[in-house]
C-alpha cells in the first residue's frame, strides 16, 4: 500500500527506536522523509541510505527540536529541498527520571524543553506552508504516562500531559484549515529509551500488560501512518494509547 503516496513528512528523532520506526512505514508507504536526530551522526546516515532503498526521497537533519530558530530553518530547509510539508511527526523525546525528592530544576527544565517546547517550536515551523497548502497532518507523541502520571517521572509526565493540552488545542485551532493534530500515547515500548530501565521495573510493566509484552517500534509507526494517511481524515483532537491493553 502507498498511504502516503507523493507527500512529504517531517519526523523528529528519527536515528533510532520508534521514529526510525516511523519513518521507515512511511518510506514503505511512498512518503518522501524529512527526519531529525541531535547527535547520533553514524545512525542518521545508516538509516538516510536505508530509507534510499525506497523510491523516495530522504534526508537527515542534525536538528534540535527544543530550539525554536532550528526548527524555523528545517522547515526552510524541508520546504526548499521538498517542496511541500504534509505530515509532521513530532517524536524526539528524553526521560531524566528521578523522584521528586531528588529531582534537580535543571533537569524539569530540559525535559520540559526537549518534549514539550519542541512541539510548539516545530508545529510554529511548519503552520504556514500547512496553512497555504490547507491541509496538514500533525502527530505527537505522548504517553500513558502523560494520561495517568509515574512515580519517579514527574518532568517527563508532566511534559506528556502537555503534549495533550497543546494537541487539542491546536486541533480545535486549525480544523477549519483541514489541518488534523493528534496524539499517540505509546504504553511500554522496547528502545534505547527502556532498555537502561532495571529488570524488575520492566518485569512489572510487562506483567501489567494485557497483551503480556512490550511494543514494539511498528506497532506505534502503524498507528502513526494511520493518523498520518486520509485513512484517518475525520478523526483529530484524538488521543490513542497504544500500549497493549493498559488501563489508563
Ligand atoms: P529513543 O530510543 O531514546 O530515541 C530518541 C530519539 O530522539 C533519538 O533519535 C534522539 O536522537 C532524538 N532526540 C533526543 N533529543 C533530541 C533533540 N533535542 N532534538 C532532536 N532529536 C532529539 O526514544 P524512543 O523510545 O524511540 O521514544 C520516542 C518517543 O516516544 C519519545 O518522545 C518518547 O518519550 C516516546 N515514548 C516512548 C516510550 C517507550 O517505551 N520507549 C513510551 C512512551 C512514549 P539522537 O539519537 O541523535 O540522540
Amino acid at each position: 500500500m502507498e498511504l502516503l503516496k507523493g507527500k512529504t513528512a517531517i519526523i523528529t528523532g528519527a536515528s533510532r527506536g520508534i521514529g526510525k520506526g516511523i519513518a521507515l512505514a512511511f518510506a514503505q508507504n511512498g512518503a518522501n522523509i524529512a527526519f531529525t536526530y541531535l547527535s547520533s551522526d553514524i545512525k542518521a546516515k545508516v538509516l538516510e541510505a536505508e530509507l534510499g532503498e525506497y523510491r523516495i526521497k530522504a534526508k537527515g537533519f542534525k536538528s534540535d527540536a527544543s530550539n525554536f530558530e532550528a526548527a524555523q530553518a528545517l522547515a526552510d530547509d524541508v520546504i526548499s529541498t521538498f517542496g511541500s510539508i504534509d505530515v509532521l511527526v513530532n517524536n524526539a523525546g528524553i526521560t531524566k527520571d528521578n523522584l521528586l525528592l531528588r529531582m534537580s530544576e535543571e533537569d524539569f527544565d530540559k525535559v520540559m524543553e526537549v518534549n514539550l517546547k519542541s512541539i510548539f517550536n516545530l508545529t510554529k515551523a511548519v503552520l504556514r506552508p500547512m496553512l497555504k497548502q490547507c491541509s496538514g497532518s500533525i502527530i505527537n507523541m505522548s504517553s500513558v504516562v502523560g494520561v495517568k502520571g509515574n512515580a519517579g517521572q514527574a518532568n517527563y509526565s508532566a511534559s506528556k500531559a502537555g503534549i495533550i493540552g497543546f494537541s487539542k488545542s491546536t486541533a480545535l485551532e486549525l480544523g477549519s484549515r483541514n489541518i488534523r493534530c493528534n496524539v499517540i500515547a505509546p504504553g511500554f515500548i522496547e528502545t534505547e529509551m527502556t532498555e537502561k530501565l532495571d529488570e524488575n521495573v520492566v518485569k512489572g510493566w510487562t506483567d501489567s500488560i494485557p497483551l503480556k509484552r512490550g511494543g514494539n517500534p511498528e506497532d506505534i509507526a502503524n498507528a502513526t501512518l494511520f493518523l498520518a494517511s486520509d485513512m484517518s481524515s475525520y478523526i483529530s483532537g484524538q488521543v490513542l494509547n497504544v500500549c497493549g491493553g493498559m488501563l489508563t
